[in-house]
Parts: structure tokens; C-alpha cells; sequence
């Protein structure tokens, strides 16, 4: 497969493509993800599956264990899959590079009984207009009734074995989705009729419960990834790094740090980094690079160990000064030999992308992705309420230390889309009388922040 020639193999080395799984809620999107981490863990016991940060990586030698008979690890020039570990499409869309999908390629879950839901649509449209190439996982076989199970097994012997009735149960909902991905634009077919999985979608029946068809999803994967990578993606991977904010944290012993993808080069522990923050572009020196360090050694040290360099496509926590201000999906590039004001005008078109306006005075606003963000800024906006943070992530204490100094009462709130508020920080808020609204709708938060403004009003009449 590979016309590679093999003696200079090692410099065409195609980086580990980032897959992104997506689908409806309950189509099994994370019981998908912890099986294939889970046979990854059983296949290689060795310990070659490394945790990472974000994400979770499978070598190649580890799927060719799995996929059994239908991987040749020869046949790829891929160090293995890198798998977000963050399922759906809320992480899809927040998880930017350069405009486009962090994700080289996805899989969309699709539950057999329940086909085409709201949140396969939306994904669907992601898909479309990021360009990104996908799989679709036809997941929960096993429910089919008198499904005979063969645990772990490729699924296409798996399938011809069982009866006639259950045979064609399931066939006739596997071309249900075949029909609903036609309906929406694309050639569509079970996998093992597809020759060429960039130009027609390839279904894969399997089950997150029984580990049917996992061997063939990842076989598939493989060999989608090896053509998308080799014509789209080739990628210098010794280059400057450059890479995706996942999320801004507090690790002990290292004050605010980045989750971090690194999606092309490297970054060193010595490098210079332009990351996007809320005011705009942050130059920083990194301080330490942290790795999840190996499970048996968690309870011996701190959690984290310290790396020189990680190299694309890797999950990786940043330690720097001056983090204070970054968001989760913001860029960040390492400058080492590049010129710094190119380097920094590119991380400021990126964050142009990013329309969130903010004033000196107002309310806190967190939200999900930065899409959600954008949206309910322009709702604040078109009721003139002026924002002062916006961010994407879980409400933090320092959310609540800003709110505090945010001038007029009506000021001092923190309006939370769709997601979490630390304890901490629900007990600070309290103490500080700054109020806290919740909400996964939009128009319900702005309503019941509206509804609060009056109050206030009316108690200072
Ligand atoms: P998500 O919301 O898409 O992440 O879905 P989950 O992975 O949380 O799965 C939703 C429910 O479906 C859970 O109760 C799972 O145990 C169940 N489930 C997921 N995959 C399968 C499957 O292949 N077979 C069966 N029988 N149940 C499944």
C-alpha cells in the first residue's frame, strides 16, 4: 500500500491524525471511547498505552493487536490515532485550528434502534462545513433481538453467523442510516463495499458493549487516515509547534496552566509561546511541559512529570507566566526561530475569528465552546448588557474575584451557559454576594439575569 521507500520511511513519517467522535446524546459516544482505550489498555500490556492530556493515544503496533488479521502494521506510515478524550460535538466545534476542525478525521455514533437523532443533524452539518472526513459507527448491534454475541470480533464473521431473522433486523436498520446519510448529501455504504472512504462514507456496525467491530472501526480509521493524512496533512513535525487550548487550570505547585493539543511541530521547555487570551494576544516563556505520569507512579509523587519537548499530534499541559487571560480554543505557536510580530499577527487573526466583545465594566459570561460564547455575547449585546469577561470553561473562583470588581451591582454576576461552577467558587460567590446563573439555554439565563436587574431596580426605587 505504502510506495514509500522504506530506508527513507523515517522522514516521511505522517504525524498521529486526531480523531474526534461525535453523535446524538446516549448513542454511546464515551462507552466507544473507553472500549477502544480499554482493548488498548488489554492489547498492550507492555504499557504502551501513555496517558496524555486530553487525549488518548493508540500505537500502531497496539491496533494492529487489536484489528487482528486486518491490520498490517507495514502498510502504514502512521505512529497509531490520537483519540479527544472529550466526546461530542460541543468540544468538535470549540476545538479550532486555524479556522478549521482540530480533529483530522471523526466518527459519528450512530445508534442502530434509534438512527438519525437532533444531535446527529448538527454534527452532521459540522462535519460538512469543517470538511473533516468521517466514519459513521452504527453502534449498539448487540441489542438486536437474538443477537448471539462473539466478543470482540471483527464484525463481518460476527454478522454472517448469526440467524437469517437477526440478519436481516439489523440489515434493514443499517440501511435506514445508509438512507438518512444519503438524504443528507452523501454517498454512503457498509464499510466493505467502500474503495475509497474520502469520497463515500464507510458504516461500521459495532458494539461499545461487546467490542464487536471495534477491530474493523479502527482498520477502517487506519486506512482513511493514511490517504487523508498523506495527500492533506503532510506535516513537519520537528517544526516551531503549534496547538489548541483545551482548558486553563490550576495545578498545584505551577499556578494557572494550558490543556493543550499540539496539532503541527514541537514545543520545548525552552521555547517562547504566543497563546490567545481574552485582551488579546499573551507572550510567554514556557516553564514546564507536564505529562500524566505512568499509573503505577501516581501515588508515589505528584501527578504530573515534567518532558523536554512533545511533538504533533499530542496532548500536553503548559506551565508558563501570564496565563491569567487565556481561553480555552484559543491558538497558541511557538515562536523559537520565526519572526515574534508574524508569529503574534497570527495568533491575532486567529483570535479575530473569536467575536466576543468586552467592556471595562459588566457581567461574567462562561459557556461551553467558544461558539456558544459568541452566541450568548451577541444576545447580552443586542440587550445592551455590557460584558467584562468572556470565557469559555467551568466557573472558577477568579471568575468570581473578577465579578466582585465589576462595578455597579447589576454588574456583579457570573451567567453560566451549559456549564459547570466549581464548589469553590459557588461558595465564594455566596460569600462575596456575587449571583450566579445557570442555564443550557440561552434566552432562559438572560431572562432570569433581566429578571434579577429588575429586582435590584425596584429594591433602590
Ligand atoms: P453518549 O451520551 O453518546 O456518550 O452515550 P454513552 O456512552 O453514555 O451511552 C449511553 C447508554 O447506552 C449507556 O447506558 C451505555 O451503557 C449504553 N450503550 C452504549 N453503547 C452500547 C452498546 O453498544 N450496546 C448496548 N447494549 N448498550 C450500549
Amino acid at each position: 500500500m505504502s510506495d514509500t521507500d522504506p530506508t527513507t520511511a523515517t522522514d516521511d513519517t505522517l504525524r498521529t491524525p486526531i480523531v474526534a467522535v461525535l453523535g446524538h446524546v446516549d448513542h454511546g459516544k464515551t462507552s466507544l471511547l473507553d472500549k477502544i482505550r480499554g482493548s488498548a489498555v488489554t492489547a498492550g500490556e507492555s504499557g504502551a498505552i501513555t496517558q496524555h492530556i486530553g487525549a488518548t493515544a493508540v500505537p500502531l503496533d497496539v491496533i494492529s493487536e487489536i484489528a487482528g488479521d486486518l491490520v498490517d502494521p507495514t502498510d502504514f506510515d502512521l505512529p497509531g490515532l490520537l483519540f479527544i478524550d472529550t466526546p461530542g460535538h460541543h468540544s468538535f466545534s470549540t476545538l479550532r485550528s486555524r479556522g478549521g476542525a482540530l480533529a483530522d478525521i471523526a466518527i459519528l455514533v450512530v445508534d442502530v434502534n434509534d438512527g438519525f437523532q437532533p444531535q446527529t443533524l448538527e454534527a452532521i452539518d459540522i462535519l460538512k462545513r469543517t470538511q473533516t472526513p468521517f466514519i459513521v459507527a452504527a453502534n449498539k448491534i448487540d441489542t438486536v433481538p437474538g443477537w448471539n454475541p462473539n466478543e470482540g470480533q471483527p464484525v463481518q464473521q460476527t454478522m454472517d453467523a448469526q440467524s437469517d431473522r437477526v440478519q436481516s433486523d439489523l440489515n434493514e436498520k443499517l440501511y435506514e442510516i445508509i438512507g438518512e446519510l444519503s438524504d443528507n448529501g452523501f454517498s454512503a455504504d457498509m464499510y466493505w463495499r467502500v474503495q475509497n472512504f474520502q469520497a463515500n462514507i464507510g458504516v461500521v456496525p459495532v458494539s461499545a458493549e461487546t467490542s464487536e467491530g471495534i477491530p474493523d472501526l479502527l482498520t477502517v480509521m487506519m486506512g482513511l487516515s493514511q490517504r487523508y493524512m498523506k495527500e492533506e496533512m503532510e506535516i513537519d513535525t520537528s517544526g516551531p509547534g503549534v496547538g489548541t487550548v483545551l482548558e486553563v487550570k490550576d495545578t498545584q505547585g505551577f499556578g494557572t496552566t494550558l490543556d493543550a493539543i499540539i496539532y503541527d511541530g514541537t514545543i520545548r521547555n525552552d521555547d517562547t509561546i504566543v497563546v490567545g487570551g481574552l485582551q488579546g494576544p499573551i507572550v510567554t516563556d514556557v516553564r514546564a511541559l507536564l505529562r500524566p505520569r505512568p499509573l503505577e507512579e501516581i501515588r508515589t509523587e505528584q501527578e504530573f512529570e515534567q518532558v523536554e519537548q512533545v511533538a504533533a499530534a499530542d496532548g500536553v499541559k503548559i506551565a508558563a507566566p501570564e496565563l491569567g487571560d487565556a481561553m480555552a480554543g484559543a491558538p497558541i505557536r511557538v515562536i523559537r526561530n520565526r519572526d515574534r510580530k508574524e508569529v503574534i499577527a497570527e495568533v491575532e487573526e486567529e483570535l479575530a475569528e473569536i467575536e466576543v466583545t468586552t467592556q471595562e465594566e459588566g457581567v461574567v459570561i462562561k459557556a461551553d465552546t467558544l461558539g456558544s460564547l459568541e452566541a450568548l455575547s451577541s444576545t447580552l449585546e443586542e440587550e445592551e448588557i455590557p460584558v467584562m469577561r468572556a470565557e469559555v470553561g467551568a466557573v472558577a473562583p477568579r471568575d468570581v474575584r473578577v465579578a466582585e470588581t465589576a462595578g455597579e451591582p447589576t454588574n456583579q454576576a457570573i451567567l453560566a451557559f451549559s456549564v459547570e461552577v466549581l464548589d469553590d467558587a459557588r461558595d465564594l460567590a455566596e460569600q462575596e454576594d456575587v449571583e450566579l446563573f445557570e442555564d443550557d439555554v440561552i434566552y432562559q439565563l438572560v431572562e432570569s439575569y433581566d429578571d434579577h436587574v429588575t429586582a435590584i431596580e425596584e429594591a433602590q426605587q
